[in-house]
């Protein structure tokens, strides 16, 4: 099953169109993602058993392009980022893969939808595909083993990253700097996991304009999810409709020779296989 958020209402994605999930219920279910996210598998029963009529007819590549496509949730309690996570990324930055995650956060407020503009506030403003989980219970200290059980599912993110200011810092902190309004694209829907391929196996690419940046897999990943949820959990309750973006692969423009960095009038597709993709344009500074 797909969910989105689509004009601001809990929809679900079929091949045909999408059904607003509150509508069709008559109000069983919310029309907010973020309510219905700790109850997936009630909304996924009902959507199978019930022979429900389209809201609108859009394909799911029309819809993908959408600009009425918010983020799939948008009030999580935490949002967890992991740096350094793909090997060839951590070598390309300099730097040799962690023995432990490195965990910053993204503030909740930069969290846009698939199609969402961003307005550069740097000159050295950089892409980070990645493969971001949305978890759908409470866990505390759970083992690697159970930790894929509290996954509400799956999308595409962007961690879009002002290298000025996430380095500025001594020792630098990485929140802010990637934080400014949205920074943080979610989409283009979450795919629950029955629907989801494994995601230690997942092909993840990024595009600017014309050039492909990004091409890998999440099997180069050096904390998988499931290792990412315990590690996490281990210290934090994590609650339903929390993020977690699980780190870029290699390919960024920090990590080129020369450094590339963004520009306005850029297009940034950030794309993940089955998932689907964010299409990202870059404006002007607006201060
Ligand atoms: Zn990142």
């Amino acid at each position: 099953m797909r969910i989105a958020t689509f004009d601001q209402r809990a929809v679900i994605v079929t091949d045909d169109g999408l059904i607003d999930i509150a509508s069709a219920s008559g109000g069983r279910f919310s029309s907010s993602t973020d309510d219905l996210i700790s109850r997936l598998d009630e909304v996924g029963e009902w959507y199978v058993t019930t022979d429900l009529d389209l809201s609108l007819e859009l394909t799911p590549d029309v819809v993908a392009r959408d600009p009425r496509l918010g983020p799939v949730v948008s009030r999580p309690s935490q949002i967890f980022g992991i740096g350094l996570n793909y090997r060839r990324h951590a070598i390309e930055m300099g730097m040799t893969p962690p023995t432990s995650p490195l965990v910053f956060t993204k503030f909740a407020s930069s969290l846009a939808g698939a199609n969402a503009s961003v307005a550069l506030p740097s000159p050295h403003t950089d892409w980070e595909a990645e493969l971001v989980v949305v978890m759908g219970a409470r866990a505390r200290r759970v083992a690697p083993g159970d930790a894929l059980h509290y996954v509400a599912g799956y999308c595409v993110g962007q961690d879009f990253s002002d290298r000025d200011l996430q380095m500025s810092g001594n020792p630098p902190q990485f929140s802010l700097g990637k934080s400014h309004e949205n920074f943080s694209p979610l989409g283009p829907w979450l795919t629950t996991p029955d629907a989801c391929d494994e995601p230690g196996d997942l092909l993840i690419t990024c595009d600017v304009n014309d050039v492909r940046y990004q091409d890998s897999s999440t099997q180069d990943m050096v904390m998988d999810v499931a290792g990412l949820i315990a590690y996490l959990s281990a210290v934090c309750e994590i609650r339903p409709g929390d993020v977690i973006f699980t780190g870029s692969p290699a390919g960024v423009g920090q990590g080129h020779t020369p450094p590339v960095f963004l520009a306005p009038g850029d297009v940034v597709t950030s794309t993940i296989g089955g998932l689907g993709s964010l299409r990202n344009v870059m404006t002007r500074a607006t201060v």
